[in-house]
C-alpha cells in the first residue's frame, strides 16, 4: 500500500528537520494558523479512507510560501470514545514525521509543517499523499480505529472558522479534569512517546497536571493505557505519598529509575526547582528563573520578543528540552496555569513575576486575584530593571525577598560557604542545583549585565584610561 505514495514512510525520517534553505512550502506555524483535531463518530458517519480538501493544494503553493493548515481527522469503531480523541491527534505528530521530506513539529493549535524541495521533486504534489499516508499509519498502528476519514483546510477564512470550533473542543476536554485531583485518585499514567528524541524524558501526567505537551490530560492517559495497554501511555501506580506539597510518589519515583535508564530517581510533580519534571521539548511554556528578582518568568511558544532575561522563547526551549531536570528551567502544558498545585511547592502563582500579555489573558480567570495585577506583561517590563521597578510598585509578594538577599550580597564573607542564610519566603533554590543554572542574564536596557553569586574575584592593577 505503501507503494502508492511519492514517498519513503518509516520512523527512521523521525527526527529530520526541515531547514528554511531547503522548505518548499510551510504550513501553518507561528507566523500563520493552524491546528490539528481528531473527533470521535458513530461507525456509519464516516467514508472510510476519504479525503476532502478546502483550498489551494500544494501544487497551486508558490515556493518559499507559507499557508495555514487545518487537518480535521474522523474516526470509529467499536472501541472509539471521545476519550480517545487526544491520544489518537498526539500521534498525527509521529505519523506526520514518518514521512520522509515533512517536518511536523507540536500539537493542537501550535502545529507547525514543513515540506522539502526533493519531495516535491519526487512528486509530493498534493495534500492527498500526506493526508492518505497519514490515515494509513493511524489503522495499522492503531487497530481501535476501524474507519478512520480526514479533512484538510487551506483556505484561511475556513480555517479560522475551524479553529474557534476546535478551540472550544480543546477546552472541553481540559476542563473535565478540573474537579478532579491527584488526592482522588491512586494511578498516574505515563507516556513514552517523546523517547524518540528525548530518550530519558519522564511524562508523567495526573488530574493535576495535563502533559507538558498540553495534549493528554488524565483522562486521555487514562482511555489509551485501556485500549492499547501495549501502546505508549501506561498506568502508573502512585504508591506511598512522600511528599505532599512537592507531588513526590514512590510509585513515580520507581517510574522515572525504569523509564529514564537509571538517570533520575525522584520526580516532584509540583517543583520548579527541586526534582522537577524533565522537558522533553514538546512543552507549550517554557519557565525561567530570574534570580535578579528571585521570581519566575514563562514565555509560550508564540511570544515571539525577548523575556526581561534577555532570552527568547527559542533559546530557553533549547536549553531546557532533551529529557532533563533542568533547574531554574521547566517545560509545562498551559492547562498546568489552572491547577489549584502549579509549582505550590515554589510558592505557586506568588513566585510568577513575568508572562507575555496573549498568555496572561489565556489563564486570566484562573490566576489569584490577590497577585493578578502584580504579575508583569511585555507591556510593563521589558527588561530587568523594568522587572524590578514593576514588581517594587506593585508590592509582588517575591519583593519581600530582596532586602535579605541584596544586603547578603553587601556582606557576603570571603569564607562563605555559598549557602545561603536568606531564606525567601517561598523557599530559595538550593545554590548546589543552581550550580547547572545555564547563564541566564543577558540583553537588558543595553549592554550586557553580568551578576556573579557566590564568586571570588581577585584583582591586581586596575588601569583607567580615556576613551578615545
Ligand atoms: S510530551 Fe509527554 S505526554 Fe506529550 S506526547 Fe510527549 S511524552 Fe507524551
Amino acid at each position: 500500500m505503501a507503494d502508492e505514495f511519492p514517498f519513503e514512510i518509516s520512523p527512521m525520517f523521525e527526527g529530520e528537520r526541515v531547514r528554511k534553505d531547503d522548505m518548499y512550502v510551510e504550513l501553518a506555524g507561528p507566523k500563520s494558523k493552524g491546528f490539528e483535531l481528531v473527533n470521535a463518530v458513530e461507525t456509519d458517519a464516516i467514508e472510510d479512507g476519504k479525503f476532502t480538501l478546502i483550498g489551494p493544494d500544494i501544487s497551486d503553493m508558490e515556493e518559499g510560501g507559507r499557508y495555514p493548515l487545518a487537518m480535521i481527522y474522523r474516526i470509529a469503531g467499536e472501541l472509539v470514545e471521545p476519550d480517545l480523541e487526544a491520544i489518537v491527534e498526539r500521534r498525527n505528530h509521529d505519523f506526520q514525521n514518518y514521512i520522509q521530506g515533512v517536518m511536523h513539529l507540536n500539537q493542537r493549535y501550535d502545529v507547525w509543517l514543513r515540506i522539502n524541495k526533493d519531495s516535491i521533486a519526487k512528486g509530493l504534489n498534493s495534500l492527498e499523499h500526506i493526508a492518505k499516508a497519514t490515515m494509513m499509519l493511524f489503522t495499522n498502528e492503531l487497530p481501535f480505529i476501524e474507519k478512520i476519514e480526514a479533512t484538510y483546510i487551506t483556505d484561511m477564512g475556513k480555517v479560522e472558522e475551524e479553529l474557534a470550533k476546535a478551540m472550544e473542543r480543546y477546552a472541553a476536554r481540559d476542563e473535565r479534569t478540573r474537579n478532579l485531583h491527584d488526592e482522588d485518585v491512586d494511578t498516574f499514567y505515563g507516556c513514552s512517546l517523546c523517547q524518540s528524541f528525548a530518550p530519558t524524558s519522564v511524562c508523567v501526567i495526573t488530574p493535576d497536571r495535563i502533559a507538558l505537551c498540553g495534549a493528554i490530560n488524565w483522562f486521555d492517559g487514562r482511555a489509551a493505557a485501556k485500549v492499547d495497554p501495549e501502546g505508549p501511555q501506561f498506568p502508573i501506580e502512585k504508591g506511598e505519598l512522600l511528599d505532599e506539597i512537592g507531588g513526590e510518589y514512590s510509585g513515580v519515583n520507581e517510574t522515572a529509575v525504569s523509564l529514564s535508564g537509571g538517570e533520575y530517581n525522584r520526580i516532584k510533580i509540583h517543583s520548579f526547582f527541586e526534582f522537577p519534571h524533565t522537558s522533553c521539548g514538546c512543552f507549550e511554556v517554557v519557565g525561567f528563573y530570574m534570580p535578579e528578582v528571585d521570581g519566575i518568568g514563562w514565555v509560550d511558544r508564540d511570544y515571539t520578543g525577548m523575556a526581561p532575561n534577555g532570552l527568547a522563547f527559542s533559546t530557553m526551549a533549547g536549553q531546557t528540552g532533551g529529557g532533563k531536570q533542568v533547574i531554574g528551567f521547566l517545560g509545562v502544558g498551559v492547562n498546568y496555569f489552572r491547577s489549584p498545585k502549579f509549582i505550590q511547592a515554589d510558592g505557586g502563582w506568588n513566585r510568577v513575576v513575568w508572562m507575555p500579555k496573549v498568555l496572561k489573558d489565556k489563564v486570566l480567570a484562573d490566576i489569584p486575584a490577590e497577585i493578578v495585577d502584580k504579575v508583569a506583561t511585555e507591556e510593563d517590563a521589558q527588561d530587568l530593571d523594568t522587572l524590578k521597578e514593576f514588581l517594587k510598585e506593585k508590592d509582588h509578594p517575591v519583593v519581600k525577598n530582596w532586602g535579605a538577599d541584596e544586603d547578603e550580597e553587601v556582606d557576603e564573607d570571603e569564607e562563605s560557604t555559598g549557602t545561603s542564610t536568606a531564606m525567601p519566603a517561598f523557599g530559595m533554590p538550593d545554590p548546589a542545583m543552581l550550580q547547572n543554572l545555564p547563564p541566564i542574564t543577558a540583553g537588558g536596557s543595553g549592554g550586557i549585565k553580568i551578576t556573579l553569586k557566590n564568586a571570588k574575584v581577585s584583582i591586581d592593577k586596575i588601569i583607567l584610561s580615556s576613551k578615545k
